[in-house]
């Protein structure tokens, strides 16, 4: 089993909403059960208020969006990003003599 963990922190995953094709139905809020969105009650739209919580590879709030107001990195771009993130927390292990399990 690898210790080699990248902070949640430093993965870029996480919902982004167009507020502009926002129909203010609230469906994301009552989807997600990790509780990543807020309503802002002044703008009347919801804001992704947690996004470390948001499950790293989970879309699901964007399919069930009626607007299609929610969007995700592009994988690729993503898969790029993870294998970069995670070369870079091996290489630190390695620098503090830690073990890596590869
Ligand atoms: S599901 Fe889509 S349209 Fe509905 S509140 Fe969330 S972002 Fe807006």
């Amino acid at each position: 089993m690898s210790n080699l963990r990248v902070p949640r922190e430093k993965i870029p995953w996480y919902p982004t909403i167009d507020a502009d094709r926002c129909i203010h139905d609230q469906e994301c809020i009552q989807f997600c059960k990790n509780n990543v969105f807020d309503w802002d009650e002044a703008l009347g739209v919801p804001v992704v208020a947690r996004p470390y919580n948001c499950v790293v590879g989970c879309d699901a709030c964007a399919a069930i969006c009626p607007s299609e107001a929610i969007s995700f990195p592009p994988m690729e771009e993503f898969k790029a990003t993870l294998r970069r993130l995670i070369a870079e927390e091996r290489a630190q292990q390695q620098g503090q003599g830690l073990p890596v399990v590869q």
